[in-house]
């Protein structure tokens, strides 16, 4: 049986707030996709729960955080988004549960996006059978964005959001888009934006520096190239970025 054709994914929107656990997680996962959506003038945000801090072996996290920071913010500028916002959670240890879930539900609230955006929330990566394990930063990350959808426009579930920091709640949350996952539903053409998306996986130096032996344009140019025409039989042949849609109203 071969696997059905993916939709486009909705481009009915003005707004995204895109929510992973670290830095580089979107440039794997989706960033030729945002340099699409800026192009047509919609504003995409980046909410970073962690700044990656314990993801290079050789670097202590004081110095790490700081510099992986930088990093991310020079990565979004190049797909065209200026506003990288980081939770500050730790990174490795990042917890699923009400904490992570409020600081996400008022992001929410503060950008008003319609479509939420995160990496794949699930136990594992790649074919549903005979993947590889994924991450526990991963795993509560996207969960709790899928859930924060919910809570951001409920006003009892965290009253305090609006009664500290006066954040109305905002329940204008249409879908919440899993970039990465292993039964993608829908898709995004990803010919304009993929060479874009091989410049801003690059901005990652260090972190490339230590993963890889190869030339990091090669490496990132064939990563990305490679990732993308996989989903091209099921999208009309075009390379294509692949979102898992869950839809809200
Ligand atoms: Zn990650």
């Amino acid at each position: 049986m071969t696997d059905p054709q993916l939709e486009p994914m909705p481009d009915d929107w003005e707004r995204a707030l895109a929510v992973v656990a670290h830095p580089d997680d979107l440039e794997y996962g989706c960033s030729a996709a945002v340099a699409g959506w800026t192009d047509a003038g919609k504003d995409v945000t980046y909410l970073l729960a962690s700044r990656g801090e314990a993801g290079i072996d050789t670097i202590a996290p004081v110095e790490c955080g700081p510099l992986r920071e930088r990093e991310q913010r020079a990565s979004a500028a190049v797909v065209g988004v200026s506003a990288v916002e980081f939770l500050g959670h730790r990174d490795g240890v990042i917890e699923y549960g009400p904490a992570l879930r409020r600081d996400i539900a008022a992001a929410i609230r503060r950008h008003r996006p319609e479509l939420v955006i995160t990496l794949n929330h699930r136990d594992t990566w790649g074919p549903v059978v005979g993947g590889w394990w994924s991450t526990p930063d991963h795993r509560a990350v996207g969960r709790a964005t899928l859930d924060a959808a919910g809570d951001a426009g409920n006003r009892w579930i965290f009253p305090e959001l609006l009664t500290e920091q006066g954040l109305q709640p905002w329940n204008g949350v249409r879908w919440v888009a899993v970039a990465g996952s292993s039964t993608p539903t829908h898709a995004v053409d990803a010919t304009p934006g993929l060479e874009r998306s091989v410049r801003s996986l690059m901005e990652h130096h260090t972190y490339l520096e230590v993963l890889t032996d190869k030339d990091p344009e090669d490496y990132c140019r064939e990563f990305l190239t490679g990732n993308v025409r996989q989903l091209a039989p099921r999208f009309g042949g075009l390379p294509a970025v692949g979102f898992e849609l869950f839809p809200r109203q």
